[in-house]
C-alpha cells in the first residue's frame, strides 16, 4: 500500500474529520486501483481470484465499460481477455484503435460466480469505483458494452436492443450504448449494428480531436 493510500486509510478512520469515502479522495488511477484492489464491499470478492480494476491509457479519450470479469479475466487479472475480449480487440483494430489508446473497465470489478449478471446490490457497491475512474480519466466518449453498463451509466430503463447506437450526453460524457461482444458471439447478426456504432464513435472522436 502506498504512503498516500495509507494516509487516506488513516484519514477515513476519523469520519467526522474526513467524511468523504476513500475513492473520492483518490487523485490518481494508481491510488484508486490500490483502493479497489483492497475492497471487500460486496460478496463477489469472496468468490473470485482477483479484482480486475481495468487497464489502458489513464488519460484516454475513449473508455469502454463492460459488465464484469469472466473466468478468463478473473484468472488473468485483466479485462476482456477471453473470447469476447478477442472479438473486442478485433473491433478496436478495425476502427484503428488500440488497447493502449483507450481504457477498458467493467461495472463490477470482481467475477460473479458462474458468470451470472451482477446483482443490484453488487452493482450499487461497486458503481462508485467506476464513477471515480471516470472522474480521474475524464474520457470524452464512453462506450457502454451491454445492457448493464448502459443501465448503470445512462438510465436504469435503458434497453440495449432499443437504445444502442444513440448518443447520450450525460454527466459531461458522450455515451454510446451498444451490444456486449459476448452477445455478438451468441448472435452474429449483431455484428453489423455494433460496427455501425463504432463507426459513429470514430466519427465523433475525430470531430472532437479536430
Ligand atoms: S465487486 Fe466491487 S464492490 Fe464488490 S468486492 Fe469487488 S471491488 Fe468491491
Amino acid at each position: 500500500m502506498t504512503e498516500n493510500v495509507k494516509q487516506l486509510t488513516l484519514l477515513s478512520d476519523f469520519k467526522t474529520e474526513s467524511p468523504r469515502p476513500l475513492w473520492e479522495q483518490a487523485n490518481s488511477l494508481e491510488e484508486l486501483t490500490e483502493i479497489i484492489t483492497a475492497c471487500r464491499r460486496c460478496r463477489l470478492r469472496d468468490g473470485c481470484h482477483q479484482v480486475v480494476c481495468g487497464e489502458g491509457n489513464p488519460k484516454a479519450d475513449i473508455m469502454l465499460v463492460g459488465e464484469g470479469p469472466g473466468k478468463a479475466e478473473d484468472e488473468a487479472g485483466r479485462p476482456f481477455v477471453g473470447a469476447a475480449g478477442r472479438l473486442l480487440d478485433n473491433i478496436l483494430k478495425a476502427v484503428d484503435l488500440s488497447r493502449s489508446e483507450v481504457f477498458i473497465g467493467n461495472v463490477v470489478k470482481c467475477r460473479p460466480p458462474g458468470n451470472r449478471l451482477p446483482l443490484p446490490d453488487e452493482v450499487k457497491a461497486c458503481e462508485p469505483y467506476l464513477r471515480a475512474q471516470l472522474r480521474i480519466i475524464k474520457p470524452k466518449i464512453v462506450i457502454c458494452l451491454g445492457a448493464l453498463a448502459g443501465k448503470t451509466l445512462v438510465d436504469p430503463s435503458l434497453r440495449v436492443t432499443r437504445d444502442r447506437g444513440q448518443w447520450v450526453d450525460k454527466d459531461g460524457f458522450l455515451i454510446m450504448p451498444t451490444f456486449h461482444p459476448a452477445a455478438l458471439l451468441r448472435d452474429p447478426r449483431k455484428k453489423r449494428p455494433v460496427w455501425e456504432d463504432f463507426q459513429s464513435v470514430i466519427k465523433r472522436y475525430d470531430q472532437l480531436k479536430a
